[in-house]
């Protein structure tokens, strides 16, 4: 096996070859059947000692990122971040006051005072990724990894883990730093402002999260959730079926890698996963049409979302209103060049370059092209990874309304711009998660 510097590469799968399920030594990992979700290739993993990163033979996606301790020290870190979540919900995160008057913003006065001026679905929004998100995801990582200590954990504990698997993009604490951190820039003109606990606690809850989401090694926790005397069962049923099955059955299973574990089974498209409960599909069901739709409809909203004012501000009756390239700008003026880059990149940038790259592996798979397939990979990877940031435009909207309302001195009014903006960034983000990079492998290959 070739290892380099922590560095495994897999053993491609010989043809007829079985994956060996040898029993875990010392703390190294068990050798695994993985398909790669980025480019499709089969592989067995062997075995890893910890603190070693397995690379896909083919596209260099990572199979799997071992750990020293995968359950203790995420544990201890996903339980102080419920914690800072409860302090950052609880206290304030910034006091502004002008002309005598004063307001302070919590974690919640934004949504509340966007549904107040019936934008419900921006105020929802922002709840969900600031609020929901990350205290549904820390309650389910605390719940899995004690419930993990047990000694044969009980079954439900994996849809939680599923669940959780798939609530991770939604949750966006590290974007709405960066929002309130732009909404501080711009009322540092209007007002003077005084910052709450609950801003240094969510800047501790956003290192605590990335360094847990860091420590902990998912593939372990899948494992260790299988349980030892179930996952015997399950291996007895599953050959007691396969003996039982007619032979025409069998030549339509193929194997299929679960998207939400990873675990390989074999199995006919549209079956529910054994370890996870979710339903297994070789590709990703109508990738492209649905990666257009999705596309398309993003691209259409782009425009009312440059065109009309995310936010006005009203100073002694006369309003201003404000685009998103006019938000950058007026950062410009100020003098907080890196902040106004920051915007443009986030805003407009980043949404160009999602659509286009979402419109270069649409085609390259449509028409079946053969070369750079490890560079769209890439490309993929970045789509996927960047759309999230676009929302500090939306976050630092939902900070300001809830601050400036200072009567006829000034006050910040939400605008449409504002939700066309919001659904472009969840419309590119549904897209790049229903493209399945797979298909360009299959492709050039066919
Ligand atoms: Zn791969
Ligand atoms: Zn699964």
């Amino acid at each position: 096996m070739p290892s380099v510097a922590g560095l495994v590469r897999p053993l491609a799968l010989p043809v007829g070859a079985r994956p060996v399920r040898a029993l875990p030594v010392g703390a190294h990992t068990p050798p695994r059947l993985r398909e790669c979700h980025d480019c499709g290739q089969l592989q067995v993993l062997p075995s890893l000692p910890p603190s070693t990163r397995a690379l896909c033979l083919r596209c260099d996606a990572v199979l799997r990122d071992t750990a020293h301790d995968p359950f203790g020290l995420p544990l201890a870190l996903y339980a102080s971040a419920i914690m800072l979540l409860a302090i950052a919900a609880g206290m304030t995160l910034m006091t502004v006051s002008t002309a005598g008057q004063f307001h302070l913003a919590s974690l919640f006065t934004g949504p509340v005072t966007l549904e107040e001026r019936g934008l419900w679905f921006l105020g929802l929004l922002v709840m969900i990724t600031t609020f929901v998100a990350p205290l549904a995801r820390v309650a389910m990582m605390v719940t899995v990894l004690v419930g993990i200590r047990l000694p044969d954990p009980p079954r439900g504990l994996r849809v939680v883990f599923a669940w959780d698997e798939r609530l991770r993009p939604w949750a966006m604490i590290e974007v709405y730093l960066l929002g309130v951190f732009v909404a501080f820039v711009r009322l540092s003109t209007m007002a003077h402002i005084d910052i709450g606990p609950a801003l240094y606690a969510l800047g501790a809850l956003m290192l605590v999260m990335v360094a847990a989401d860091y420590a902990i090694d998912r593939q372990s926790v899948w494992e260790a959730l299988e349980g030892a005397r179930r996952n015997r069962r399950r291996r007895v049923r599953a050959a007691a079926a396969q003996a039982a099955a007619p032979a025409m059955n069998a030549a339509t299973q193929t194997r299929i890698g679960c998207h939400t574990c990873g675990l390989v089974s074999r199995a006919q498209d549209g079956a529910v996963c054994p370890r996870c409960g979710f339903t297994l599909h070789a590709r990703k069901r109508d990738s492209i049409a649905w990666t257009w739709a999705l596309s398309l409809a993003a691209l259409i909203l782009y425009v009312p979302a440059n065109v009309y004012p995310v936010l006005t501000v009203i100073r002694l009756g006369a309003g201003q209103p404000s685009t998103i390239l006019g938000g950058a700008r007026e950062l410009l003026d100020l003098g907080q060049w890196p902040l106004a880059l920051l915007v443009f990149v986030a805003s407009v940038a980043v949404p160009v370059l999602k659509l286009t790259g979402l419109a270069l592996l649409l085609i390259s798979t449509q028409r079946r092209w053969r070369g750079r397939l490890r560079d769209r990979t890439t490309v993929y990877r970045i789509v996927d990874a960047i759309g999230r940031w676009s929302m500090i435009d939306i976050f630092m909207l939902s900070i300001l309304v809830a601050l400036v309302q200072f009567g006829a001195v000034a006050t910040v009014r939400p605008g449409f711009g504002a939700v066309a903006f919001a659904l472009v960034v969840i419309l590119t983000m549904l897209a790049a998660r229903s493209f399945d990079p797979r298909l360009m492998w299959d492709a050039a290959e066919a």
